[in-house]
Formats: C-alpha cells, structure tokens, sequence
C-alpha cells in the first residue's frame, strides 16, 4: 500500500489551516488510490496535536518531538523531515506552500532522492504527478510534470477547503527521533516578527481588508482598521501604502510580500499593479474599492465600488454594524 503523507505546521496550538486545506485534498486522493494518508507534525510536544487531526481521517500521525522544534529553524526541521520521509516511504508528500517550507523544500528533495513540485495551485497523482503553478508574477499558469517517483508538493494556501472527513480515525501514532545535535546549529532565532494587526494572523485569515496608497492618512488608515474590526479581518497592504509609512512591513501582499487566498479580499484605494495581483488573485471574492473606475484592480474584482474610500467606509462599516 502506497503512503500520501502531509506535512502539518502548527500555529497558535493548532494545525495551519493552509495545512488542513492540503491534508484535505491528499486524504480525497488517497481514498480515491487505496492510499494510506499519513500527517507529520514537528513540535517539542507533538502529540498535542493529535486529536486535532483525527477528524481528518488520517490513518497514521507521525511525531517528531524536540525542544530545538519549537521555532523554524532550517536545519533541524529538514533533519527531522527527511528523518519521518525515510520513515513513512511516501509516493507523495504534501506541504503547504508556508516560507519556512519553501526554505527547506528544495534540500528535503535533494537529501531524500525525491521530485519536488514547489508552490503549486493544484495537483494530482496517477501514472505520474502534475502539477500547475502560477509563474512570472501569477500572470502564467504552467502545467508542471514530475515523472519519477517519489514526489514533494508545496501548495499555496487557499488552494483546497479544509473538511473533516465523513468519519474521524483512531490513528496510528509513529514516534520518529530526531537525531540532530544542536551544538552544530549555525543560526539562531533572534525574534519572531508574526504578520498580525489586531487578532488576525494575515496569512491564516478568512477576510482581509488591504489598504492601498489610496488610504493617504492616519484617518484613512483608521477606516481600515474599523472595517476589519467589524468583520473580523486581517489586515494587509499594497507595496506603496507601506513605503508610505503607514503600515508596516510584515503586511505586505503580493510578488515580494505575502501570497493569500481568503474567502475575502477587500482592496481599499489599491491600483492592481501586477506584483500585488500576484500575492491576492486566489482570493475566492474580491471587493475593489477605487475613484478610478478604470483602475486594473476591477479586471479581477467580483465587486467594485467605484468612489472615494473617505466615504464609502463610513457607509459600509455602518451597513455592518446594522447586519
Ligand atoms: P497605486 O498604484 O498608486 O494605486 C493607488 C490607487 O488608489 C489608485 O488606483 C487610485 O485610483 C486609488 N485611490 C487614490 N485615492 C483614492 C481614494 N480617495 N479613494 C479610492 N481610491 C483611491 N506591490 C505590492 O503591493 N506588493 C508586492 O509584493 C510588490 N512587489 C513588487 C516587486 C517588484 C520587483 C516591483 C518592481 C514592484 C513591486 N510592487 C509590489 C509595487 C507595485 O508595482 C505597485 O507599485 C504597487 O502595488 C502599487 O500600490 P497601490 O496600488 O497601493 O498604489
């Protein structure tokens, strides 16, 4: 029997949604081949993560427990990743498309002898494992091959809808020791710098309101952040609102920031230059919000208000607070 297994990150106690999005479409592939579906977590306390992932119908859980797993560092984690692949055998492994596995991805397939596929929007296996991916700033769709096996997925986020299977598993528990001594770590974890404004981590959120160099001042950016208050959003920004000082770094969305896929993308005062679409276009319904009504961003949007910001916030976020 062939092994599909699925790399889990953890975040905040629990797996990534981007994880339990890919986990889903590997187990629906799985049970379509008579596969096994196996999940691997890496975390000094790796079990706690179990029950969390028996709704998802995974038949084993591989565990992978050390202190030095607490945060991503690169070397440890493609230790203890080639060490559970040499573990479960898998025909295909799946990781979501996160920066710390696009970090790794490429030696984990070069240490483990496998194929790898990076920073696909969807993929299937039969003879062979195709794949497509988005390519010169998303503006492409490549139809991407590998015909050897095994064979390393990364999946962008958003891509599949995370959904416990019709009945949950009892899993069998696989411990994988981690043989990596840590006196031969060259880099250290200085900080973590999260992505998050308010209680929503940008690149797990279901809504995001994104602000553009449209949003001019602090009042413009205290709009934004009421909406996203009321709704529940993240919130991300365009390249120029944030070399305008008014948001930081850590928010960027598109070709050079973050690439997000969420439910809903609000786009306030935001242009649709190519580089942004690149880090947004998988959003299931886009909002664009914009003077301009011949502003790229409307060729992508599922709904465009075409106005000024200042004032069509205010109205929206008091619509809200009626719902
Ligand atoms: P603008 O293009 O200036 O658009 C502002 C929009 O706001 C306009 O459409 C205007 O009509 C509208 N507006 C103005 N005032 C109002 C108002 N009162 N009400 C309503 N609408 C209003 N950009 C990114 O975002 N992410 C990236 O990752 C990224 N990477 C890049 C990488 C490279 C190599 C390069 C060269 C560029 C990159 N950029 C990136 C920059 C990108 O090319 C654009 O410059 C940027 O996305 C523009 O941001 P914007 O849409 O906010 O600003």
């Amino acid at each position: 029997m062939s092994t599909y297994l699925c790399h889990i990150p953890t975040q905040q106690e629990r797996p990534t949604r981007a994880a339990l999005e890919v986990l889903t479409h590997v187990r629906t592939l799985a049970r379509r081949d008579g596969a096994r579906l196996a999940a691997c977590v890496l975390h000094p306390e790796a079990d706690r993560f179990v029950e969390a992932l028996k709704p998802y119908g995974v038949d084993q859980v591989y565990l992978v427990k050390h202190p030095v797993l607490d945060r991503h560092l690169n070397a440890p984690v493609l230790t203890a990743l080639a060490a559970v692949f040499r573990a479960a055998q898998p025909t295909l492994m799946a990781l979501p498309s996160t920066e710390s596995v696009k970090d790794v991805l490429g030696a984990l397939a070069a240490r483990v002898g496998a194929a790898a596929l990076p920073d696909v929007s969807a993929f299937d296996i039969g003879a062979s494992v195709t794949a497509t991916r988005p390519v010169m700033a998303a503006r492409v769709l490549a139809d991407t091959e590998a015909t050897t096996q095994p064979v390393l997925v990364s999946v962008r986020a958003g891509t599949y809808t995370a959904q416990p299977a019709e009945s949950p598993t009892e899993p069998e528990v696989v411990e994988v020791p981690l043989d990596f001594d840590t006196a031969t770590l060259r880099a250290t974890l200085r900080e973590v710098i999260t992505g998050t404004t308010g209680q929503v981590d940008l690149s797990e959120a279901d809504i995001i309101v994104a602000a553009g160099r449209g949003v001019r001042d602090e009042a413009g950016k205290q709009l934004v952040e009421e909406l996203a208050r009321e709704l529940g959003a993240a919130i991300g920004a365009s390249r120029a609102a944030i070399e305008a000082g008014l948001f930081p770094a850590s928010l960027q969305i598109g070709q050079t920031g973050k690439v997000v896929s969420p439910t809903l993308y609000i786009a306030v005062g935001i242009s649709g230059a190519i580089q942004h679409v690149a880090g947004m276009a998988g959003s299931k319904v886009i909002v664009a919000i914009n003077k301009d009504p011949d502003a790229p961003i409307f060729n992508i949007a599922t709904y465009g208000i075409v106005g000024d910001l200042y004032q069509i916030l205010p109205l929206l976020i008091e619509e809200i607070r009626r719902i």
